[in-house]
């Protein structure tokens, strides 16, 4: 289980994948790049590298035309 924080709503979310799109149930803010926390330690997990994100992005965009 992972967690992180909205800086929009203050509010953190928990979700069970690391992959995918993560919106913020409360505002919508697009949380993706957000680092990941675990959600029972809330010790920051392993962040998603900049490369990879960008690219997965890419791909995205890419499918949404
Ligand atoms: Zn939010």
């Amino acid at each position: 289980m992972y967690r992180k924080n909205c800086d929009r709503c203050h509010r953190p979310s928990y979700s069970s994948s690391e992959h995918g799109m993560w919106n913020c149930p409360i505002c919508g803010n697009d949380l993706t790049a957000y680092p990941f926390f675990n959600a029972v330690t809330l010790e920051r997990v392993g962040a998603v590298p900049k490369g990879k994100l960008e690219s997965y992005r890419y791909v995205l965009n890419n499918g949404n035309q």
